[in-house]
Formats: C-alpha cells, structure tokens, sequence
C-alpha cells in the first residue's frame, strides 16, 4: 500500500484533519529516524487501529515492512541458503533452513521449517534465483532485523528477474561487504571499521548458557539447564560484552559476542561459567579498559532503546597493525 493509501485509509477512518496525520507521522518518523515515510503511516495507522496491515495488493518494498505486517507480498534475490539444521521436539524430528533475501532495499530472513524445506528442491532454488513471497507476517527483532514468518498459508515461489541489481552488489550491501573505516561522530547504519577506546564496560551477565540445538538462552535450574524446544540440555556457554567506545570525536555502545568477546579478554566463557557475576566484572574491567582496537562491525538501531549499536564482529589489535606496516617499511627500505 502506498504513502497516500494509507493516508486516505487514515483520513476516512480516523476523526484526525489531515495535518494532524501528517504531523503525527512525521512525529513517528523522526521518533525511530531511518524509517520511511509509508513505514511511519503504517506505525500510526496500526496505533490508530484502523488498518489490519493486509497488503497483499501491492509488491512492497523490504524497507518499508514493519513488525506485525500480514500477508505481504514481496519479491527478493536469494543471496544466501543456510545449512539444513535438523533437531528434535518432543520425540519427533523436525527441520530448518534460512533464506536470506534482498531486493536491494534491506534484507530479509525467511526461515524454511520441516515440509517448508523441500520448496527448495522443488523449485529447484539457488543463490541468485528471484523469488515472490506471497502471504507472510513480518517479525523485526530489536535490531531492524526482518524474519517473514511463512506459517500454512505462506509461499514461496520462483519468478523473472526484473530487480535490476546485482546478486554480488546486493551481497556486498548486504552480507559481508568490506567495511568503511569511519569517525564515530559519522557513525551511522551499515558495516564499518572503528579505531577507538573502551572506556566503560556495562556490568551485565556475561556468560549466557545457551541451548546447542537451538541457540536460544536456556533456564538453570541446580545443576540442569533446561530448552523449552529441547528439554534438558548441555549448553554451549557464550561471552557477551557490553562496552562504550570512543575514538574522541563520540561515542558509541559496542556489544562483543562469542569469539570476539573471548579474543577480547583472551579467555574463554567455558573459563568464566563458574564464577559470580561481580568476579566476571572485575576482570572483565581490568582487562579491556582503555584497549585501543580496530572494531570492525555492523551498527545497527536498537529499537527497543532508540539508539545506534555497534555489533563487533571482529577486533584487530593496533600494535600488530603499527608493527606490520613498520616491517613492510623495512622490508622496502632494505629492496
Ligand atoms: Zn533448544
């Protein structure tokens, strides 16, 4: 549905004077900031409730979907097929697979589950193929991370390549592409390379168990961690740092995950599991305060908090850097 669409829908429905519906979209435009104008009046009709965000009449566009959408209709460039996972719930087997797909506007994640899975041989799906997504609900985690929900109704099928763009551009966007280095105070949605400081890091928990089947966090309870999917489990235990960082002209919040978290503190979360929360802070604290790194990440908007984040993917040590290019410089000096 288009900008003026839904204006009208809001206009005939609601008892606001046009201005006042503009005024509150542009409200809720500069509210959440990178959404578009047709993002903002979907929001505010949905607030009004007044549209059911049924738009199966007209092909959006990836940017323009938010949370809560129903019966989309969408057409998108496979970038990525995941590997099949395959897991067990309650003594049957079940399936998944992901989709990553792009129509150069954003990405989006369409998981596959259990007979979902086979639309791929079926239809014989490759990277590179356009599809059409026909009856999905849109799901936007606190990221702007979008996942379609295909559920019994929804489908997916092969179509004509009429986006104009290619698999490797929207893959470069999208996927890996090489990151910009970049000042803080430029700092903005997209992949990029930071050289900055740690100057705070948040107490948090740190060490999160998480289900091996899933991924998703399990409960503790004794000495047994518990998947709601998944039953008893044996976790894998992940690292997660919350830090501020600054490079002097501002600062951002960064979150170091995983392996990047443990590169970090050169320890592993397997090492800290045991230990209290306020033991972990301290040596976490003593350990990355006032490193000076490259962070090479992804910023993105966390809605749940209004604000940028980075998420760091990878830290390179600057010393290494420095130490590198001083032995090129020889080796030079010595040709
Ligand atoms: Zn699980």
């Amino acid at each position: 549905m288009s900008f003026e669409k839904i204006l009208e829908e809001i206009l005939r429905k609601s008892k606001l004077s046009k201005d006042e519906i503009l005024e509150r979209i542009k409200r809720k435009q500069a509210e959440l900031q990178i959404i578009s104008l047709e993002g903002a009046a979907y929001l505010v009709a949905k607030e009004l409730g007044i549209l059911n965000l049924s738009s199966t009449e007209r092909r959006l566009q990836m940017k323009n979907l938010v949370d809560g959408m129903k019966n989309i209709f969408l057409k998108g460039k496979i970038l990525k097929i995941s590997d099949l996972i395959e897991f067990e719930k309650n003594g049957k087997k079940g399936k998944v697979l992901n989709l990553f797909v792009s129509d150069g506007t954003d990405l989006v994640k369409i998981p596959l589950w259990n007979d979902q899975v086979d639309w791929v041989k079926k239809e014989n799906l490759r990277e590179g193929d356009v599809i059409e997504v026909l009856g999905g609900l849109v799901r936007e985690n606190a990221f702007g991370e979008k996942e379609i929900i295909l559920r019994k109704l929804g489908r997916i099928r092969k179509t004509e390549d009429d986006l104009r763009v290619s698999l490797e551009e929207l893959k470069a966007k999208f996927l890996n592409t090489k990151p910009w280095r970049i000042k803080l105070r430029d700092a903005t949605l997209g992949n990029y390379e930071i050289i900055a400081t740690i100057v705070q890091v948040f107490k948090s928990k740190f060490v999160f168990p998480l289900c091996p089947a899933c991924n998703v966090s399990v409960k503790q309870e004794g000495n047994k961690y518990l998947c709601k999917i998944h039953g008893e489990v044996k976790p894998n235990f992940i690292l997660v740092i919350p830090c501020i960082i600054d490079d002097g002209t501002a600062t951002l919040r960064a979150v170091l995950f995983r392996e990047v978290a443990e590169k970090l503190l050169s320890l592993k979360a397997e090492e800290l599991k045991d230990l209290e929360t306020n033991a972990i802070y301290e040596i976490v604290k003593k350990n990355v305060l006032g490193k000076e790194l490259i962070f090479v990440g992804r910023i993105r908007k966390n809605k749940f908090f209004n604000r940028l984040e980075l998420l760091v993917n990878d830290i390179k040590h600057l010393n290494y850097i420095e130490e590198s290019k001083k032995l090129a410089e020889k080796v030079e000096n010595y040709g």
